[in-house]
């Protein structure tokens, strides 16, 4: 059996929020299930980055400070993890690549949108590989997996477009162990091996293209949120979280300002029929939304 998981960044945003959504991974793991957990950088680590790069182009120094403080962010969140000695320095060894690269952007004084993907690619690689940490620390059997050595895009760098049939090829190919696989959202890589991001919140749909190549029986997305509310909260105080939408009302209300998911990104899984819990990492226990293909409004109005 697979299952697939997505973690978001707010999830990951400081020690006992991380520690909470390693105890969710291991309780989603059995004896022969395939988990593939899809995590996005710690939570402002992308925007964090965006800045970095951007301020090398004209501030070498202060860009050097800048990393220092995402470094303390991840030294932070993970300080339990940091305290073994092949971890720290494969953190460190990221890290010095990562300040580099921003020395490098000095010099040249331009960050091209190539280069930019490669700075952002930093954030999921180092969540990824430190919740990979985390999970062996806990007894589990858990392997990092970079995406770009599985999802192939083109070349639009910042948005880049994925490209299904290789790139299901390549997740079938890897991903075929009963064992925890520990995915990077957000990135892939062009044919060249050239690092590509696949647009800012993309994440979500990384963990549907996983879902949707590996014909898991769900996938749930960890946030912050209860799921898809009956009515805004502000408004109405009587508003209730949906146990269930169709896709189609997904959709509709994600348009009129619901800001759970983009269902947008979910297609891949959608089209599919696997279908798509969203929960809350903040409250597990809540049962959260279910975004099926079938189901309707009828079953919802039931509950009002
Ligand atoms: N870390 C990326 C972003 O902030 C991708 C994601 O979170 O889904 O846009
Ligand atoms: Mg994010």
């Amino acid at each position: 059996m697979v299952k697939v998981l997505k973690i978001g960044g707010s999830s990951l945003g400081n020690k006992r929020r991380v520690r909470n959504v390693a105890d969710i991974i291991a309780n989603s793991w059995s004896e022969g299930v395939i988990l593939a957990v899809i995590v996005s950088a710690v939570g402002g680590i992308t925007d964090q980055l965006l800045n970095c790069a951007h301020t090398a182009e004209n501030n070498g120094e202060l860009a050097k400070e800048k990393i220092n403080k995402i470094r303390r962010k991840h030294f932070d969140v993970f300080a339990e993890e940091l305290k073994e000695e092949t971890t720290l320095d494969q953190v460190n060894r990221l890290l010095d690549e990562l300040k580099d690269l921003l020395k490098g952007v000095s010099l040249v004084r331009e960050c091209s949108p190539r280069t930019l993907d490669l700075v952002l690619s930093f954030g999921e690689r180092l969540s990824a590989f430190l919740m990979t940490a985390l999970l062996r620390h806990k007894g589990l059997n858990a392997e990092y997996v970079d995406a770009r050595d599985l999802v192939i895009t083109n070349s639009n760098h910042g948005n880049a477009r994925v490209l299904k049939d290789e790139t299901y090829n390549w997740i079938q190919y890897k991903i075929n162990k009963p064992k925890i696989y520990v995915i990077t959202g957000f990135i892939g890589s062009n044919k060249d091996g050239i690092t590509t991001t696949i647009g800012r919140g993309g994440s979500d749909y990384t963990a549907a293209l996983f879902a949707a190549a590996l014909d898991s029986e769900s996938i749930e997305i960890w946030t912050d949120v209860d799921g898809f509310m009956s009515a805004d909260p502000r408004m109405v105080k009587e508003a209730f979280v949906l146990p269930q939408v169709s896709y189609e009302e997904a959709m509709e209300m994600s348009f009129f300002g619901a800001k759970v998911i983009h269902p947008q990104t979910l297609v891949p899984a959608i089209a599919k029929n696997i279908p798509v819990y969203i929960k809350n990492s903040f409250s597990a226990k809540m049962p959260g939304t279910l975004i099926s293909p079938e189901i309707g409004r009828a079953s919802c109005r039931e509950r009002v």
